[in-house]
């Protein structure tokens, strides 16, 4: 029988918060815990005041995991939030149930980030589907319809926004502690409506961090018609689901090829697999990017099919996808 993620909290519910007495489970400190083809991953989220202490309980968990039968790797993350100091009670009167000594630490969820009114990501399951050419035309669609931009390129292990935006150099950081983006198409990072976070492909830690850290307001999974099945969105749905993100819906990128010659339409991986899926999955199928060249080549060009051609069919693929969310208050 495969590892399940109860076997993995089982185990991680005979190991006690060395402070409370409590198991971690109970105590409500394991977060995002995802169990994918034996590998294990999880935070810990813990007070910063017990690191120390917390790394002899990391330690524990991780030895009882590994000895769980089919178990290939375990990746502990401990994150250690911020303690909100009480206000001074003047009055006396305190909360319901709170009623002498100090009100007990609130941990702090994720949070808004300061100047950036929502944050969108970018998701796929596999790599090459197309996730950051999406994610550069829906930056620059909702630049074009006048909203600011930011687009974060998250994906730490294939970055290509700066190669697609057309901008080089690294940002500048004058005083050491804040970081002068760079900015391009409209495109940038200060104060901002939306904020485009292009993912790593996959359920990984980027993912996890990113949704612990920060109030993500909305997930968009791209993919291909053909990768649909091998993508396993549900796996992708899941954990944005497990992370408490929305699920905005999915994207068939490469959808049908329209050939730069003669305009004559073929569908060369199937058409309409994940229109199906997303309807299986109750999820909405938020647009249908065709495969053309005119795409590839302006992505790689720097500038993306929105900004060097906008008045292109391809170009109007995004522009109405951006349109849409705009129209529904999601960017
Ligand atoms: P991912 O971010 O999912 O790894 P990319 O956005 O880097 O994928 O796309 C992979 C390659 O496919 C790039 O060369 C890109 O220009 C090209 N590409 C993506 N979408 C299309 C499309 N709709 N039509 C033509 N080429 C595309």
């Amino acid at each position: 029988m495969s590892l399940t993620r109860d076997a993995v909290l089982d185990v991680l519910k005979t190991v006690k918060d060395p402070i409370r007495g409590n198991d971690l489970v109970s105590a409500g400190m394991v977060r995002a815990l995802t169990v994918s083809d034996g590998a294990v991953r999880f935070v810990l989220e813990i007070d910063p005041a017990r690191a120390k202490k917390m790394e002899e309980t990391r330690a524990e968990a991780e030895a009882k995991i590994k000895s769980l039968a089919g178990v290939v790797s375990v990746a502990i993350v401990m994150t250690a939030h911020t303690v909100a100091t009480p206000p001074p009670d003047l009055k006396g009167s305190g909360h319901k149930g709170g009623g002498h000594g100090h009100a007990p630490a609130k941990a702090t969820g994720p949070e808004k980030i300061p100047g950036v009114a929502r944050i969108l990501a970018i998701a796929s399951g596999k790599g090459g589907v197309g996730k950051s050419t999406v994610a550069a035309n829906l930056a620059t669609a909702l630049a074009a319809e006048g909203r600011k931009v930011g687009l974060l390129d998250a994906d730490v292990y294939g970055p290509s926004q700066p190669r697609m935006l057309g901008v080089s150099g690294r940002p500048a950081s004058p005083d050491g502690k804040t970081i002068l983006p760079l900015r391009n198409h409209g495109v940038t990072l200060m104060s901002l409506d939306v904020l485009i976070v292009d993912l790593p492909p996959g359920t990984g830690d980027v993912q996890m961090t990113l949704a612990q850290k920060s109030q993500v307001d909305g997930a968009i999974i791209v993919s291909t018609p053909q990768d649909i099945a091998l993508l396993d969105a549900r796996k992708g749905i899941d954990m944005f689901n497990r992370l408490g993100t929305p699920i905005i819906g999915l994207i068939e990128n490469m959808s049908t090829h329209i050939c730069s010659n003669c305009g004559h339409e073929e569908h060369i991986f199937g058409h309409g697999g994940v229109a199906r899926e997303a309807e299986k999955l109750g999820v909405p199928l938020l647009a249908e990017i065709p495969l053309h060249l005119d795409i590839r080549t302006a992505s790689d060009g720097g500038a993306p099919i929105v900004v060097s051609k906008p008045a292109s069919t391809q170009a109007q693929a995004f522009r109405n996808l951006a349109k849409a969310l705009i129209a529904n208050g999601q960017a």
